[in-house]
């Protein structure tokens, strides 16, 4: 069967770069990188590369970049440490969009059982968080505001610098989630100007479970992971070498492809989302009208249970996602649909569909030719009349 993976905003391939350097040093590399002889030092002048490339594709400095265990604690690691340090100057609220990742979203909760006050900020049908929002919640005790580069569900672009400005302006900092963007746009941190930047490897090709985190030049976070002085004292425990390797590989990669990439997958999602929209009779794009990331595109389909479309897609061997978790027997509407203001039917019934590196022409024409004749049969066999 001609399997067809459009999930990438799930995960990734490993691009064939990181897989053979990753070897290699899995093979090769056992040393400490904190270890005084030769064996420790050649893994330090690995991690060093790893930082560099990093900081090359953030348009940052290495010694801002700290590798962590992937985008969850990257995230976990901006907004606790920025919290406890803040806590200090009296700051105990913050702030995020009511479209983030569970990553930032059930940190803020977790914090708010402690006693920080929080604001999740709406987002309008676009799905994109406003200056007006922003300014309507920002207060003098906000520590920080924690707002994603580009949602990975709909793929929708935050106005990330505006943003940044406002909290800046109140004294707060800015944690962005670019887990979404990075290697996909350009995320450069002066442009976006933003104190703290979150990014995860096997978003972009690299392997799972490797991420990291720019902490702006004189931006003070408590470590969540405490224990040696690894990088520079802010998250202990002995490096994952290979794997940070293979997240330097990754970056080095998608900052080489990106402009052509973009263009490349781009054209494949219009073609796709054009052609749904075209043969599939109750289709709309979820977040169409915003600035998007190249690869994604969030159909929702009338009449039609997500889950259900999902799984018949995956019996053809073309795997997708929905927004919405199905949970205990009961399927959750999607949070970032439901922020959008999208009526509860239109939160069930919508699927992602999220291309990557390896995906063909050949990818998109398997999908048209198979899924109008999904989406009638399921219709068929529902006889609840198509919501307008
Ligand atoms: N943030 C966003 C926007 C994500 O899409 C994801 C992964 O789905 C994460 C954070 C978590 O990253 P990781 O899987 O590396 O923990």
């Amino acid at each position: 069967m001609q399997r067809v993976y459009l999930d990438h905003n799930a995960t990734t391939p490993l691009h064939p770069a990181v897989l053979a350097r990753m070897t290699e040093v899995l093979r090769d590399e056992f040393g400490n990188p904190s270890s005084v002889h030769h064996f420790g030092q050649r893994a330090k002048a690995l991690l060093d590369e790893a930082r560099a490339s990093v900081a090359a594709l953030l348009g940052a400095d290495p010694t801002e970049v700290v590798f962590t265990g992937g985008g969850t604690e990257s995230d976990n690691f901006a907004i606790r440490g920025a919290a406890e340090a803040m806590e200090a100057a009296g700051r105990r609220h913050l702030i995020a969009s009511s479209i983030e990742h569970e990553a930032v979203l059930n940190t803020l909760k977790a914090l708010a059982r402690r006693g920080w006050r929080t604001t999740l900020l709406p987002v309008d049908q676009r799905g994109v968080v406003s200056a007006e929002a922003l300014r309507a919640a920002i207060t003098d005790d906000t520590a920080l505001v924690s707002i994603m580069c580009a949602n990975n569900e709909v793929g929708t672009i935050q106005p990330v610098a505006q943003l940044a400005e406002i909290a800046h302006e109140r004294g707060a900092l800015f944690h962005t989630d670019a887990v979404q963007a990075a290697g996909k746009v350009p995320v450069d941190v002066r442009t976006l100007g933003a104190d703290l930047v979150a990014l995860s490897a096997h978003k972009m090709n690299g392997p799972k479970g490797v991420g990291a985190l720019w902490i702006r030049r004189g931006v003070r976070l408590v470590p969540c992971v405490t224990g040696g002085r690894h990088e520079r004292g802010r998250r202990a425990g002995t490096e994952n070498v290979a794997g940070i390797v293979g997240c330097g590989v990754a970056a080095a990669a998608a900052r080489e492809k990106m402009a052509a990439d973009a263009a490349r997958v781009g054209a494949l999602r219009d073609r796709l989302e054009r052609e749904i929209l075209r043969t599939v009779p109750g289709t709309a794009v979820n977040g169409g009208d915003s600035p998007r990331v190249p690869n994604t595109t969030n159909i929702s389909f009338e009449r039609i249970e997500a889950e259900s479309l999902l799984i018949a897609l995956d019996l053809e061997g073309i795997a997708v996602s929905t927004g919405s978790a199905c949970s205990s027997g009961t399927l959750e509407p999607s949070h970032v649909l439901r922020a959008m203001g999208f009526p509860a039917h239109r939160t069930q019934n919508s699927i992602r569909f999220s291309l990557g590196m390896g995906n063909t022409d050949a990818d998109v024409d398997r999908v048209l030719s198979v899924l109008p004749g999904l989406v009638e049969k399921l219709r068929s066999l529902s006889r609840a009349p198509v919501r307008g």
